[in-house]
């Protein structure tokens, strides 16, 4: 795996390219990005973002969410997919911010995964965007970046990558480096179609196409 000086030059040169590492999904209130991570599970942050103003329009609260029925919050999130659990799941996660942690969102992992609908995913990205803690956001793209890079061992398994991750990433650095992860794996290094003769990390790739001759030490 990767040295502890590769990952530094992998980190500089992503900070290059994305200077603002923001996550794309829009909100205003925090328990707003809880649930529109929950919305972009098998969705595209864009489609979210299309849906969520009509959403946080017609449930203005928190309130306003623990006492909808999940079906008319189903009609406005239809699009996302899934729409049945994840409206479920947003209500009733809705009703326990409120009777369990006074209408606020909880700052531990062990409470956020407590919730509705949240793992360890959507856990890791509020510990890092809403409490500014250090966070690895072991998404489809990260998940597949990092194993190309040969920062983790390629395992395909959240837990697995997120604990390589952590022994990998210098803790400040992990928040940003996953929404950097997110933006690379848009625009360059692609599920199917990686763009390995134009790609700024294909120095210290260790999966890129051509294989690059040396090893980064
Ligand atoms: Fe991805 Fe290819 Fe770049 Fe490696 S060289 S990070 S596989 S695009």
């Amino acid at each position: 795996m990767k040295s502890k000086a590769a990952v530094r030059r992998i980190i500089e040169i992503l900070k290059g390219i994305y200077p603002d590492a923001l996550c794309s999904l829009q909100y205003e209130k925090d328990y707003e990005l809880l649930f529109a991570v929950r919305l972009s599970a098998q969705c595209t942050d864009e489609r979210v973002n299309k849906v969520t103003p009509a959403l946080y329009a017609r449930f203005p609260t928190l309130e306003s969410f623990a006492e909808a029925d999940p079906k008319e919050v189903g009609e406005y999130i239809h699009s996302c997919g899934f729409y049945n659990g994840k409206s479920r799941d947003i209500v009733a996660c809705a009703q326990k911010l409120l009777t369990e942690h006074g209408g606020k969102v909880p700052g531990t992992m062990e409470e956020l995964t407590a919730l509705p609908g949240v793992g360890r995913k959507t856990a890791n990205l509020i510990l890092g965007d809403i409490f500014h803690q250090p966070a690895y956001v072991c998404d489809t793209h990260c998940i597949r970046i990092t194993g190309r890079l040969g920062i983790t061992d390629g395992s395909k398994d959240p837990l697995q990558v997120e604990r390589q991750l952590r022994q990998a990433l210098p803790p400040r650095e992990s928040s940003n480096f996953c929404h950097r992860m997110v933006l690379f794996g848009r625009d360059t290094c692609t599920a199917r179609s990686p763009q390995c003769l134009n790609c700024p990390l294909w120095a210290e790739c260790d999966t890129g196409n051509p294989p690059r001759k040396t090893a980064s030490k």
